[in-house]
Formats: structure tokens, sequence, C-alpha cells
């Protein structure tokens, strides 16, 4: 696409958006009493409107049904879960038997990595990437503590190369292929939390399960991002939370990908809940796990009723894009960011954008390092009415998201931007 830098380019590329009626199925937040614009999508996602309305609902099958809102409403909590499985399916390229919605995405990192990190004799190590988000880096430090090793010796870190700030895809298969003896497991971000960066999913997975690993993927800041086909990628297990670009409130329930291979193996290790147990014979409350057949097979306490209605109300709108579309829009609008950022021109010393040029290397989101007074350029944007994230110790990432920002607010905070690098700063 050919950008230019012009309101009058932006504004038509909103008028020709076919997604440009979704904004308006969320509220905005409010920054100095007006309509902020919002590039925080990948830190929490906002509220769809509709969201209430099937909260409310539960809370009245609640109050008129009590315990009976388990079987007799339009809605019963004893499937509840079972009415998101196919539009999450539709989100992450999977088949409804290999996801499930249940629990929060560390507890369900853990639950995986039960099954799927099964160090034996000198095949321990873990590769992951360098600088992973800390839950992922303690989850995986605590796994192989549990199983007796010292992380520093069964946990592999990958990092860039001196002077760059992604990792390149050949340097990440190098190393599953030096360590391949001794590997067990391959776990990293689908996308880098800090750099945006995407991974080649689809070459991990063939050259850790080559090297006889397992392979997993955390997919907080790729699911509802990115175009994922788990299924044919034939990733092991995948694990993500819903309240980023998931838009499903915070604290919301997080999703669980198993492979259909695996759907029927019940000698595969893992801890146990009554809600996992074969549906049929759940209440008959008798003594001998059997679990049900695909990732359902893994859930442990009855279903979070209250987060998932309102997941529920935000998977209808990723039904009502479709990822495709989304993930078309989502391109331009990080490209036009992209472009807009080199137009201010500023100097590599002031300013770099860290994350991939590629947009095949990339979601949404553009993390900028900022080599002078980030934090104040950070207070900058919030006075201009614009919410993005910063991360310590100069980063600030910027991710519009192509369900609810527009080209015209991309315009809006590079003008901004341009004024602060060039002008305050
Ligand atoms: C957001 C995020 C988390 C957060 O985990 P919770 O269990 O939901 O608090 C973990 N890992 C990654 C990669 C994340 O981006």
């Amino acid at each position: 696409m050919n950008y230019s830098n012009t309101l009058a380019f932006a504004q038509e590329q909103d008028q020709k958006d076919p997604l440009r009626h979704l904004k308006d199925r969320f509220y905005a937040p409010q920054l100095n009493k007006q309509d902020a614009i919002y590039f925080c999508g990948n830190s929490l996602g906002l509220q769809p409107k509709s969201a209430q309305a099937y909260l409310d609902h539960e809370m009245q099958n609640w109050a008129d049904f009590a315990v009976e809102g388990h079987f007799k409403t339009d809605t019963p909590w004893l499937h509840y879960h079972e009415l998101l499985t196919e539009a999450t399916a539709r989100v992450v390229g999977a088949r409804p038997l290999e996801v499930v919605v249940m629990n929060q995405l560390t507890v369900n990192l853990h639950l995986m990595l039960v099954s799927f990190y099964r160090p034996q004799g000198k095949r321990f190590k873990i590769i992951t990437e360098g600088g992973a988000f800390p839950s992922d880096q303690y989850a995986l430090e605590s796994q192989a503590r549990f199983h007796g090793y010292n992380p520093d010796e069964a946990v592999v870190e990958l990092f860039p190369r001196e002077g760059e700030h992604t990792l390149r895809t050949e340097d990440i298969l190098a190393s599953i292929e030096a360590h391949k003896e001794e590997l067990a497991l391959v776990m990293m971000g689908g996308i880098n939390y800090y750099t945006g960066q995407v991974f080649d999913m689809e070459a991990i997975t063939k050259a850790g399960q080559a090297a006889g690993a397992f392979v997993g993927f955390d997919l907080a800041h790729a699911a509802g991002n990115v175009l994922l086909h788990l299924h044919d990628w034939n990733v092991d297990f995948a694990v993500w939370c819903t309240y980023k670009y998931m838009n499903s409130g915070p604290g919301g329930t997080s999703g669980v990908f198993v492979h259909e291979r695996h759907a029927h193996n019940a000698a595969l290790p893992r801890f146990a809940g009554w809600w996992g147990h074969e549906v049929k014979e759940r209440f008959q409350m008798k003594k001998g796990f059997i679990p049900m057949p695909g990732a359902a097979g893994w859930q442990l306490s009855n279903a979070q009723i209250l987060p998932m209605a309102v997941h529920r109300a935000a998977l209808e709108l990723f039904d009502e894009a479709g990822m495709e579309q989304l993930r078309a829009k989502s391109e331009q609008l990080t490209g036009f960011l992209e472009f807009l950022i080199d137009e201010i021109g500023a100097d590599k010393s002031q300013l770099e954008v860290i994350t991939p040029r590629d947009p095949q290397a990339r979601g949404c989101q553009l993390s900028l390092l900022v080599k002078q007074n980030a934090r104040q350029l950070f207070d900058l944007l919030m006075e201009a009415g614009i919410i993005v994230d910063y991360r310590e110790p100069n980063v600030i990432r910027v991710a519009p998201t192509p369900l609810y920002n527009s080209f015209e607010e991309v315009y809006r905070f590079a003008e901004v931007l341009r004024v602060c690098l060039t002008g305050k700063l």
C-alpha cells in the first residue's frame, strides 16, 4: 500500500475500511474529558458494549434460578464453556476438540508444563526466548526446580545477536539442533511482548519435534492479533489470556490448545480435577479419573461463568469481523504507523523502532526504543489524550488494534509524536 502523510489520506482509509463500524461496539476510555486514543490493547483490550448484557443475563439467571442455573436456563452453566469453543477454535486455527477456555494464563501454562515438560535423564532442557514475560520465566524456572534440576542449566535462553533487537529464526533453529540430545521442550511466546516480534511457530515446532521435544507457545500477545494455524502447524500445546487483544476484561479467563494427536492419550500425565472428568460420569462422583477427550480433559474446576459471559460477547465480535479481515486491516494500520514514524525522520540516537519491519514478523504493535527522556515522552502523550504503554527502562509500545482503532487515530498519534520529538523534548 502507498501511504501518504496527510489527515485526508487517513480519513479516506477509514472511509474504505470494511470494519470501521466495529469501533462503535466498544467503550472509549476517557482522558481529559474526551475519548482517548487508545493504543494499549496489547495490555488490556477495551470493553465491548455488549459485554454488560451477557453478564447481566447470567446474574439474573443466578438470581432467578440459583443452583438450578446449572441446568434450567437457556445457557445452562454446566455446558457454558462449550458456548466458547467453536469461536475460540476459529481465532487460533484449531479444531474444537483442541481448545478449552478455563482458569487464567499462568495457571494453564503450569498445567501444560505438567503434561509436556517431562524431563528424563539427560533430556531435560527447555529452549525459550531470553527476556520472556516474567510470569513465563518464573513458570519455567519453578518447573525445572520442581523436577529437581537447576534452572540455570535446564532453561536455555536465546538472545538476539550483538547489535540486534530481535531473534533470527535461523539462530533459534540452530540452537534447537545444538541441544537436540538434551532437549525436552521448546516453549516461547508466539509474539515477544517487549519487541512485538512474531516467531516462526511453524518452523520452530517442526525443528523442536524433530529434535524429540514437545513444542508449546504462550500466545498472550498473538491470540486475536495475528493469524494462527495451531492445528496445521502441529504445535503440541498453547495458552493465552483473553484480556489483551481478545477484550474479555481484567483478569479474564484464558484459552488452552492441546493438539488433536494428544486428545485420546489418557496416559499423558496431568493434574486432574472433576471438570476434566468424562462428562457422562462427572456427577457420579466415583473414584478413578477418566479424562474427557481433547483439551477439555485438562479442566479442573467448574466454569467461571461471569468472566466467560464477558468473553462470549468479545468472541462474537471476532466472528463478526473474521480474523482474516482483521489481520488485513492490521497490516495496513501498523504499516501506516511505521510509515509516519519514518516520516518524522528522528535520529537513531533519539528513537528506534525495535519491532521487525517485515509485516509477517510482527502483529499490530510497534515498540519504540526512546533513547532520551522516554518517561517524559510517555507523559506528554498522555497529556495529549493518547494512551500507550511504557516499559522500563525506555520502551514505549504502541498497538493500534484493528477492531477499534482508526487510521485517523494513527495519524493524530504520529503528529503528537512528531511535535514531541522535534519540539518540546
Ligand atoms: C500478559 C502475559 C502474561 C500474564 O499472565 P496472567 O497469568 O494472565 O497474569 C503471561 N505471559 C505473557 C507472555 C503475557 O503477555
